[in-house]
């Protein structure tokens, strides 16, 4: 039983401007599964739509970003919920940080310099939980700080007085203090050198380990899924293209974007170029006809241009959408 099944998902921002119509396609027929206590990763370039899956999978949802299709299924407590549909008290009371926590891009940025690492806690604890005795809330958060390897003395710190790194860590202890089921992080890494992104990455993997929940983690960055997630999705021009084994993404892809993706990494002793792909990622107000990476393709055929692939499943974990690997199947 999956902990997540998203289905044939389809997100879109509408705007209307000056009487102009715009409908940008961010996320367009996405489906897949998030099981119990794995990591799951979402790779892709900038504006592929990642962020906006995330957003509307943790139910943060505002104009004028809108569903306009599918389900997004969460289970627990023995029931399901469609995340597309549930009540926003519902999202609010027994979902949202409880259940399903999100670690926002760039959000050490959002602690509140002025406001005293203590009072932010305060702040969460209290609008999800609400925990009136001074001394519980005290022993809670020195509890889990102490859990995850940091001091509880820093609840007496202003932001401003923590490192890029620390405050990271403190946005990660934030969303992780009510044990979710799944957590959602976006970029956590994005802005931190690569000694400070290990050990928040190793903080993640820890949490996961301890509590054997699902980490949902969103990031460009291919050296940080090869290195943390179990199972990896890649997504281009807001939708899916390859799932699978994060060992079968890195050693055996199948779609001619996750190649390149893959060929395009460093690696050490070896001094030759590497190519970049030819044009940029799509307008998605107005995607490409057929397959949306045919314009940027090396192998694209005719069939393309005009014909949307399908996902074909290549092994029990392993699915890629491609002309080209469907042939390979058939044949
Ligand atoms: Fe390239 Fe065609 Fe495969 Fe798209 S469907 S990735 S254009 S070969």
């Amino acid at each position: 039983m999956p902990l997540l099944s998203v289905k044939n998902l389809r997100a879109y921002y509408r705007t209307e401007a000056y009487g102009i119509s715009r409908t940008v396609r961010a996320v367009d027929d996405v489906s897949f599964e998030l099981q119990k206590n794995e990591i799951y990763g979402i790779a892709g370039e900038s504006s592929c739509g990642k962020t906006t899956l995330i957003k509307v999978i943790s139910g943060s949802i505002k104009p004028p970003l809108r569903i306009e299709g599918g389900t997004m299924t969460y289970t627990f407590d023995g029931r399901d919920v469609d995340i597309a549909s549930v009540a926003p008290e519902v999202m609010r009371r027994e979902i949202r940080w409880k259940e399903i926590s999100y670690v926002m891009q760039g959000s050490m940025s959002i602690l509140n310099p002025v406001r005293r690492v203590r009072r932010i806690f305060r702040h969460v604890v209290d609008t999800h939980q609400g925990i009136d005795d001074k001394r519980k809330f005290e022993a809670l958060c020195r509890e889990h700080l102490k859990k995850l390897g940091l001091p509880p003395d820093i609840l007496q710190a202003y932001p401003h007085q923590l490192s890029g790194g620390m405050k990271q860590r403190i946005a990660i202890a934030l969303a992780t203090i009510f044990r979710p089921s799944l957590i959602i992080a976006d970029e956590p890494t994005t802005a931190l050198d690569v000694v400070v992104q290990r050990g928040v990455l190793q903080l993640l993997k820890d949490i996961q380990a301890e509590s054997s929940n699902t980490v949902l983690l969103v990031t460009h960055d291919m050296a940080v899924h090869a290195n943390v997630a179990d199972r990896v999705a890649i997504m281009y021009a807001g939708t899916i293209v390859e799932e699978g084994p994060t060992e079968v993404i890195f050693g055996a892809p199948q779609h001619p974007y996750t190649q390149h993706l893959i060929a395009s990494l460093p690696v050490i002793g070896d001094k030759g170029t590497r190519s970049a792909l030819p044009g940029a990622p799509p307008n998605l107000a107005s995607p490409p006809s057929g397959c949306r990476f045919h314009p940027r393709c090396p192998m694209a055929k005719e069939i393309c241009r005009r014909v949307v692939p399908s996902m074909i499943q290549l092994d029990t974990l392993h699915r890629a959408a491609c002309h080209l690997v469907g042939e390979r199947e058939e044949a």
